[in-house]
């Protein structure tokens, strides 16, 4: 978001928090109001009308949802919000979805004037619960026939006794746990007697807190849900439907033949890149943003075009492959010991194209899913049954090699397993077959 003066004066700013799909409330009730409503026995005889506007929207959701539904089913009255109704409704996505999108306004529980006024106004409600619990008895006793008054107090003072110790915790627990954690008018007032010194204009403001105690509250996972961004990813598909090739170049339905590894002559002998099965003339796309550093014939790799990306864009396209050949006798690797994924740049290398050149040449920038060129037969890939692609990604321009002494090893040097980004599809066997018998007749 460009957050400077006047950068986007065209959109209308309504409230920070109008965002489509979640709805914001401020709720005007005290805490003593609100506990009193929302109290045990109380929200089912309530009046809509006496509804606070944080209980309305609730409300709205509940019978919307959950009429519906179970309830609906087995015919009973139509959802408020007791404990019931809530925790119901939080067991299905849809109706727990729309409840996460309140946004309510409310003053925050950390804030109180010194007397703790608003938290004493729930004081009362406990006087309010003993009538209304003692009437309950009477009319029990009365119902019992009971009428010796040393019978009667006795079950009376029981309740009084209770209701000592609930208040006596409640005058403990405002003493001892709500008093000392108001912090937030004192952050408040600092705030306004020393404000942001920081000028710079890149460095967004903090916000300061309200004087009036009053916050919005989210709910966190409902609104990182909101901004989850679509990531697209930037890699295209070198070309339409990659499949690996079924069979070798000698016809056999080796299809490991075309992993990265040593997966040839029984492990011995290792293939350096990932063959993607294509008939002659497929059309091949930039896998990712770069220049054409490379558009030549080279040896046995045939018609080569290499395209360098930048690390960072190649790193993000990775996909979460699992290697599918782990026998000792075809074994595909992940990459080579001196490969480094942490690289400025890469290289993509597609071998063996036909002689129909793209019009591009080096030094060319080309984009992700741009037409670079054909497969074709070229090198050693010359009249085989099996025509494809041979990709590569490495750290090298060329069909580089170290010399360590270990011919097999060194031919896979700064190279990774284009499997890891190439997302493979389902071999088609009958089309592969078909091509192989067509190119073996001629
Ligand atoms: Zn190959």
């Amino acid at each position: 978001m460009n957050i400077k003066d006047n950068a986007q004066a065209h959109i209308k700013r309504r409230s920070l928090w109008h965002w489509p799909g979640f709805e914001t409330i401020e709720e005007k009730a005290s805490i003593g109001e609100l506990s009193d409503k929302i109290g045990k026995n109380k929200v089912a005889k309530l009046d809509l009308a006496d509804y606070t506007p944080a209980m309305r929207a609730l409300h709205q959701i509940l019978t919307g949802t959950l009429i519906y539904s179970t309830q609906r089913k087995k015919d009973l009255p139509p959802p408020t919000f007791t404990d019931r109704d809530l925790k119901e409704g939080l067991r299905r996505s849809w109706t727990a979805e729309l409840i996460g999108h309140l946004l309510v306004k409310y003053e925050s529980e950390w804030y109180a004037d010194e007397a703790l006024s608003k938290w004493n106004e729930i004081d009362e409600l406990f006087e309010e619960e003993k009538r209304q619990q003692k009437a309950l008895i009477e009319a029990g006793l009365d119902e019992l026939g009971i009428t010796e008054p040393y019978l009667r107090d006795f079950a009376l003072d029981v309740v009084d006794e209770a209701h000592e110790h609930v208040k006596s915790n409640w005058q403990l627990e405002k003493a001892q746990r709500i008093k000392p954690s108001l912090w937030w008018k004192q952050v408040a007032q600092a705030q306004a007697q020393n404000p942001t010194a920081n000028t710079d204009a890149n460095i967004p403001k903090l916000s300061n807190l309200s004087a009036d105690g009053k916050a919005w509250f989210i709910h966190p996972v409902a609104m990182m849900d909101y901004f989850k961004v679509e990531t697209t990813k930037l890699w295209h598909e070198p070309l339409d439907n990659p499949q690996r090739t079924y069979f070798s170049s000698n016809g056999r339905n080796f299809y490991w033949n075309g992993a990265f590894g040593y997966v040839r002559n029984q492990g011995a002998k290792a293939h350096t890149g990932l063959d993607l099965f294509a008939d002659i003339n497929t059309p091949c796309y930039a896998c990712l943003d770069g220049e054409i550093v490379q558009y030549k014939e080279e040896g046995g790799y045939g018609n080569v075009l290499v395209i360098k990306v930048k690390g960072d864009d190649l790193r993000a396209s990775r996909n979460d492959y699992t290697l599918e050949f782990t026998d000792k006798d075809k074994k595909e690797i992940v990459q080579a010991d001196n490969f480094n994924i942490n690289a400025d740049h890469f290289f993509l290398r597609y071998c063996h194209l036909s002689d129909k050149h793209a019009d591009l040449k080096v030094g060319d920038k080309v984009k992700s899913g741009d037409l670079i060129g054909y497969t074709g037969d070229t090198g050693n890939a010359k009249g085989l049954c099996n025509p494809h692609l041979h990709f590569e990604i490495a750290m090298k321009k060329n069909g580089n090699r170290t010399h360590t002494g270990n011919l097999q090893k060194d031919r896979l040097a700064y190279k990774i397993n284009p499997a890891f980004f190439v997302n493979l599809q389902t071999k088609d066997e009958a089309k592969q077959t078909k091509v192989k018998e067509r190119r073996e007749k001629r």
